[in-house]
């Protein structure tokens, strides 16, 4: 496996490969690889002949007071984790790699698709989130680009960048991985305490509960969040950041469950941010 930090080399490498004809898959990653992340390759290793995983803690994604600086990195692990799954490159660029003196260009995606949700809970997270997948996108050159469910509303922003300025390749979208528990795989879990890690499965739960209801008939979106409610504040240290429940593709609200609707969470346990969702159609 490579490992590449520099964007010159990482672009010959995806000329070079282009150039035998090989397709290139690329995983965007801020590292601390969970089997979540490995999904995204075993995808990518499936669809294209050479896979190439970015590991990039991105300071523009997050804002002042966040856990940039405490953020879990363990390089090591990541290759060898990156190695087994059949990873070809890791490509690793430094901060100052990415963002140089100077830099100044940023890709805003307007419109409901940021400002609801986590873009509500942090103001300028899709605009650091859409800027470096942009960058990526235009370094590696992919012909396909993986990203999970887990981030639903993420996805939705970076088809939206890829399609409005019309970047080549296509931007794959894979299901969440779970704790045997429900428990949506996070670099951020590592954060939580055995109490609170013992709580937040709940979280799955009362998304498993939202399905349960919108199958037995109960299409109102205000009940089945109320039911949501119910279950989390059984969570002591649980702290309901939003449940929204929308059209997922324009993450408009509805009132009642109609076609594919989203619900998603967001809720802190203890000090830690964690998001799931789920799928469900009436
Ligand atoms: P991150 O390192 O948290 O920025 O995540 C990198 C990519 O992995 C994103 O596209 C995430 O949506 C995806 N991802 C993170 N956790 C999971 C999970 N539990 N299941 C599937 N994909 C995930």
């Amino acid at each position: 496996m490579d490992f590449i930090t520099n964007i010159d080399d990482m672009r010959d490498y995806s000329r070079k490969a282009r150039g035998e004809g090989r397709t290139i898959g690329l995983v965007p990653t801020m590292g601390y690889l969970h089997d979540g992340h490995l999904s995204l390759a075993r995808a990518a290793r499936e669809e294209c002949d050479i896979v190439v995983m970015s590991i990039f803690v991105n300071p523009a994604q997050f804002g002042p007071g966040e856990d940039l600086d405490k953020y879990p990195r363990d390089m090591e692990r990541d290759r060898r984790l990156a190695a087994e799954e059949g990873v070809d490159v890791i490509f690793a660029p430094s901060a100052e790699e990415m963002y140089p003196g100077g830099y100044a260009t940023y890709v805003e995606v307007s419109g409901a698709l940021t400002e609801t949700f986590c873009g509500g809970s942090r103001p300028r997270h899709f605009r650091g989130v859409a800027t470096v997948v942009a960058k990526l996108l235009n370094i590696v050159a992919p012909d396909k680009s993986y990203f999970g469910q887990k981030d639903a509303q993420q996805a939705l922003v970076i088809k939206r960048m890829a399609g409005d300025l019309n970047m080549p390749g296509e931007i794959r979208i894979v299901p969440i991985v779970r704790e045997p528990d429900g428990l949506a795989l996070s670099s951020r879990n590592t954060y939580l305490s055995e109490d609170e890690r013992r709580q937040a499965p709940g979280i799955f739960r009362s998304l498993k509960r939202a399905e349960e209801l919108a199958s037995a008939g109960e299409l109102s979106a205000a009940r089945i969040k109320e039911e949501i409610r119910k279950i989390l504040r059984q969570g002591r240290d649980i702290r309901i950041d939003y449940i929204e429940i929308v059209d997922a593709d324009t993450l408009e609200p509805v009132e009642t469950v109609k076609g594919n609707t989203l619900v998603a969470i967001a809720a802190f346990v203890g000090k830690t941010r964690l998001i799931d969702n789920v799928v469900i159609s009436s």
